[in-house]
């Protein structure tokens, strides 16, 4: 089956980071060729592919990548504004999450993937919440996304009594559905073990963690260094600082994907670049949890991998690629002047710095021959993004929006055609939503 996503402009991401004219051919799920000479090659002109979408006037990028998401979150939009991350989490978060069924869990991650899909990004770093984890990955292997999940793990003392498992129950339960998971979906679904941060979660659990994943060829994805408050938790209980503890209990390294680090000092930036430990920056979950503005020029100039992610709808509250990069960028201006994060580097932390977060940078991140085709077509010529003629990395950063997002190809399959997904009903997906977030709402009273 091969598909011809014919006269576009194609934003590479390459090594040269060349942005090329013409066609990008898909053959059974991987990029064949890119650009009007490799593409036009073998004496297979347009007819010659099984399908051609004509793309004149439009632009390709690979599919952008947010690794840090709560898709189990997604119900919960707008029922946690305007508080300080532990009420947010206490008050609100933790109560939904306990609340959630299996329905709930399926249409929260049918939710989030819609908007998700809708707005570009093909690839995410998922953390669900402690139960019910398998009713996500059904949601994500129907919708056709391609994402990295796991169900997170609290063990500690303190964590809430509604969450709270013992450790044998919360690894066994993990290992079992890796074991479901892990390479689902002809390899599009991938598991993830997901503690949820060290102040949940107990020495030994950790240790666990780092041994499960390793021998599963599985990413760790965790948060770490949100705010003074939970280092100073962390000091306290540990005697450590928080990313030496973790690199002490094995969750380092390009195999850990660490969302936040607002607060990582200069000898834990030179920590995470020397063990190569992926960082994800959240820019908007940041401020509207008021957690600080991490020092991401100064861990790119240290060499460390960053990433970019929306984190959850209730700290957000969307799940926008586009705003994210927008934000990465222009939140760290007025800190360090106007030159810090130019457009190409933000562009770089949602499709290369990515695809590293989630272990894939050999498939995925990048427009190139023998690469997994996770494509997004792009309609620029809103008003917004004219004139046509300025940079167009820069009107993608800068400018663009979710809802300029035309086509979405995630595996080589076309997941979204026209504005419309292909795999599921908005119309019903809002339904139920909304039906499940009531429900959640009169069960928590809240
Ligand atoms: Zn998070």
């Amino acid at each position: 089956m091969t598909l011809r996503l014919a006269g576009a402009q194609v934003v590479t991401m390459d090594a040269k980071r060349r942005v090329v004219e013409g066609d990008v051919v898909v053959e059974d799920g991987r990029i064949r060729a890119v650009g009007r000479a490799e593409a036009g090659r073998g004496g297979r002109g347009r007819a010659g592919a099984d399908r051609v979408i004509d793309c004149t006037g439009l632009v390709i990028i690979p599919g952008l990548i947010q690794a840090h998401i709560h898709l189990c979150q997604t119900l919960f939009r707008g029922l946690a504004d305007d508080l300080p991350l532990e009420q947010w989490l206490a008050k609100r978060i933790w109560p939904l999450e306990a609340a959630h069924t299996e329905e709930s869990v399926y249409w929260s991650a049918m939710l989030g993937a819609a908007e998700l899909l809708l707005g570009g990004t093909t690839a995410i770093l998922d953390m669900e919440t402690v139960r019910h984890t398998g009713a996500a990955f059904a949601a994500l292997e129907s919708i056709g996304i391609r994402a990295t999940a796991g169900k997170c793990l609290m063990d500690a003392p303190s964590a809430p009594s509604g969450l709270k498992e013992t450790t044998e129950a919360a690894l066994q339960e993990a290992s079992d559905l890796c074991a479901k998971w892990h390479g689902a979906a002809g390899g599009r679904l991938r598991w993830c073990y997901a503690p949820r941060f060290v102040p949940s979660c107990t020495g030994p659990l950790l240790r666990a963690v780092s041994d499960l994943a390793a021998r599963a060829g599985a990413t760790i994805h965790t948060h770490a260094a949100e705010t003074p408050l939970e280092l100073q938790i962390v000091k306290e209980e540990t005697g450590q600082d928080e990313i030496s503890y973790l690199d002490a209990v094995g969750i380092s390294g390009p195999r850990a994907a660490l969302a936040h680090c607002v607060w990582v000092d200069e000898e834990g930036i030179r920590r995470l670049a020397r063990q190569q430990t992926n960082v994800v920056h959240c820019p908007s979950s940041n401020l509207k949890l008021g957690s600080g503005i991490a020092p991401v020029p100064e861990m790119l100039a240290a060499g460390c991998r960053v990433a970019l992610g929306a984190d959850g709808a209730p700290c957000n509250n969307r799940l926008d690629a586009f705003e994210e990069m927008r934000l990465a960028a222009l939140i760290q201006k007025p800190r360090l002047g106007s030159d810090v994060l130019p457009a190409a580097q933000v562009l770089e932390l949602a499709t290369l710095g990515g695809a590293r977060a989630l272990g894939l940078e050999t498939e995925i991140g990048s427009i190139e021959p023998g690469k997994v085709a996770d494509l997004v077509v792009l309609d620029l010529t809103g008003p917004h993004v004219v004139p046509e003629d300025a940079d167009l990395v820069s009107r993608l950063v800068y400018g663009a929006r979710a809802s300029d997002v035309r086509h979405v190809i995630v595996d080589g399959r076309v997941v979204v055609r026209d504005g419309t997904l292909k795999a599921a009903k908005v119309e019903e997906i809002r339904r139920e939503a909304n039906k499940w977030a009531r429900h959640l709402k009169k069960k928590t009273g809240l």
